[in-house]
């Protein structure tokens, strides 16, 4: 079974795939690291992010940069979304995203692009939503707890302005896919958004 769980930052589509895979036994694939990963890459190697050819160059990064906890700093998340609109850069991972979706019994990614572009044939597809005010109000609580005082305006600034970019880039941009479940998480606990996702996936698979 192939889950796609899309959704704009801070939606909480991570806690959620990674809650279906702990339920369903599944191989998880958090795919805006390997963004995040190639926006470091760019930042060790000295390169521009704004150029395609220099974003290119940085997405064969070492595999051990994945686990790198610098790759969760907000700064590099701004960066990702500024290489992840380089169509080349989406081509460069998209081999390896696509085979981890196809693996035998099944995998859940989470992105901004799974259920369109990476596995269109997905059993269940999820777009987790939830506002701006409330997704800023997680992050920087998250933040926070990690010692960065950012301020609640900046990250909200911040999110808006992530949104935009991966909206209205035209390389895969941030849609729903047609056949998407919409969870709108803005006033559930991470329990009860766990638990309606279940629901959508056990509903997608009865229809299969
Ligand atoms: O999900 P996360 O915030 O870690 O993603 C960082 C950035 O990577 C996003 O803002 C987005 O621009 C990009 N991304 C993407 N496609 C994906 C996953 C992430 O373009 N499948």
């Amino acid at each position: 079974m192939i889950i796609a769980v899309d959704g704009p930052a801070a939606s909480g589509k991570g806690t959620i795939a990674k809650a279906l895979a702990r339920h369903y036994r599944l191989p998880h694939l958090d795919t805006g690291l390997l963004y995040r990963a190639v926006a470091f890459a760019v930042g060790q190697l000295d390169l521009d992010p704004e150029k395609e050819a220099d974003a290119v160059a940085a997405c064969d990064f070492e595999e051990r940069m994945l686990e790198d906890p610098r790759l969760r700093d907000d700064r590099i998340g701004r960066l990702a979304s500024i290489v992840s609109a380089h169509p080349l850069v989406r081509a460069a991972l998209l081999q390896r995203q696509k085979r981890f979706a196809h693996q035998p019994g099944g995998a859940i990614l989470d992105g901004r692009d799974i259920g369109t572009v990476i596995a269109p044939d997905a059993d269940a597809k999820l777009f987790v939503k939830a506002t701006p005010r409330i997704r800023a109000k997680r992050r920087h609580a998250e933040l926070q707890g990690r010692g960065d005082l950012t301020s609640f305006d900046r990250v909200l600034a911040d999110i808006r302005q992530r949104d935009e970019r991966d909206s209205s880039r035209s390389a895969a941009p941030l849609v729903m896919a047609a056949d998407a479940a919409l969870l709108d998480t803005s006033f559930l606990s991470i329990d009860s958004s766990v638990q309606k996702a279940i629901a959508i996936v056990e509903a997608a698979r009865l229809l299969q």
